[in-house]
C-alpha cells in the first residue's frame, strides 16, 4: 500500500437528506478521509510545500459540507472527494461520510457511505512535475559538505554531475577556488518556490552576502526550469549568465548535453575548470 495521510472524525453540521424535517434542520455528520499522497519528498525535505497541508484540507472539506444542501449522502460524499482532489498532490482519496443521527424507524446507530476516487475518476490531470537544472557552488569552508547539504535539500534529484574545481570568476581577487556541480531535479514546485528553496539552503549553509560575487559557503542557482522563460525582479530563467560560464556548462553537459547551447565547448576558452569526480555521500 502507498503512502497515506488520514484525517478522521471530522465533524460538520449541515442540511442533507430527503425527508421534510431533514430539509429544515441541519444534522451532524462525520467525515473520515484517507488521502493517497507520495510522502517521499517531504520525508526528505521537512517542508510543508512538499506535502498536503491537512489542516487546509480539513477546513476546505468542512466548509464545502456546510455550504451544501444536497439530498443524498452520495452526492455530498462525491463533492468531498472533488474538494480533496483539488489538492494537487493527492493521487486518490477514500471518503467515508456518516450520518450520526439517521432518521430511521428502526434502531440504528449511524448510516454511512464510503467511496474511493482517483485523479483519473475525477478527470483531473495527474499532478505535474517539471525538470529543472540547478547549479551549486562553494568556495568557503568544507566545500564538499556544503554541496552535499544543497543536493540533499533539493528534493528529488534525478541526475548529478561530477564535482568540478574552478578558479573564481569575477569578484575579489584573493578568494579560493570553487567546487561546482549541476543537478537535475524533478520537482512539483513552481519556479518561485524552487528559488525560495534554493535560498533556504543557502541560509542553512550560513551564507553571508558580504561582497558581490564574493566567497560563499553555498550558492544555489536555477539554470533552467522546464522550457520556461521568466524575467522578473526575483528570478530570471534561464539563468542570464549560464551560457558564458564554463563551470556551469561543463557539468550541465555531463548530465544534459541537449540543454547546452550548440557548440558551447568550442566557443569558450579551456582551462580553469577541472573535473574531480563524483560527490561522495556518506
Ligand atoms: P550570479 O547570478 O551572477 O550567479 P550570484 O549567484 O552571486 O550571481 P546572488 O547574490 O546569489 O548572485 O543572487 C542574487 C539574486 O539573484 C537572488 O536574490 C535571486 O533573487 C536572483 N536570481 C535571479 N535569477 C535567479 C536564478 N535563476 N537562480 C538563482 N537566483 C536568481
Ligand atoms: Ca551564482
Ligand atoms: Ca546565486
Amino acid at each position: 500500500m502507498g503512502d497515506r495521510i488520514d484525517i478522521s472524525g471530522l465533524r460538520a453540521v449541515t442540511i442533507v437528506g430527503a425527508l421534510p424535517h431533514e430539509r429544515e434542520i441541519p444534522q451532524p455528520l462525520q467525515i473520515d478521509l484517507s488521502l493517497e499522497v507520495d510522502l517521499r519528498d517531504p520525508g526528505r525535505t521537512d517542508e510543508l510545500g512538499d506535502t498536503v497541508h491537512y489542516g487546509l484540507v480539513a477546513d476546505r472539506v468542512v466548509a464545502a459540507v456546510e455550504e451544501s444542501k444536497d439530498i443524498l449522502l452520495e452526492r455530498l460524499v462525491a463533492r468531498i472527494a472533488e474538494e480533496v482532489l483539488s489538492f494537487d498532490r493527492v493521487d486518490a482519496v477514500d471518503v467515508e461520510l456518516t450520518k450520526l443521527r439517521p432518521p430511521l424507524a428502526v434502531d440504528a446507530a449511524t448510516t454511512s457511505v464510503r467511496i474511493r476516487r482517483t485523479r483519473a475518476d475525477a478527470d483531473l490531470p495527474a499532478h505535474t512535475t517539471h525538470r529543472a537544472y540547478v547549479a551549486l557552488g562553494s568556495n568557503l569552508g568544507d566545500r564538499e559538505s556544503y554541496l552535499r547539504l544543497g543536493v540533499r535539500g533539493l528534493g528529488n534529484v534525478t541526475a548529478m554531475s561530477s564535482v568540478y574545481e574552478t578558479d573564481p570568476v569575477g569578484g575579489p581577487e584573493d578568494q579560493g577556488a570553487y567546487l561546482n556541480m549541476v543537478v537535475e531535479v524533478e520537482t512539483s514546485l513552481d519556479p518561485f518556490a524552487l528559488l525560495r528553496r534554493c535560498q533556504r539552503l543557502e541560509s542553512e549553509a550560513m551564507r553571508q552576502r558580504v561582497v558581490h560575487w564574493g566567497p560563499r559557503t553555498l550558492d544555489v542557482d536555477i539554470i533552467q526550469f522546464a522550457d520556461m522563460s521568466i524575467d522578473s525582479a526575483e528570478l530570471t530563467v534561464p539563468h542570464p549568465r549560464f551560457a558564458e560560464r564554463r563551470f556551469v556548462l561543463e557539468p550541465l553537459a555531463e548530465i544534459a548535453p541537449d540543454r547546452c547551447p550548440e557548440g558551447w565547448d568550442s566557443m569558450l576558452e579551456s582551462g580553469g575548470v577541472h573535473r574531480r569526480g563524483a560527490l561522495a555521500f556518506d
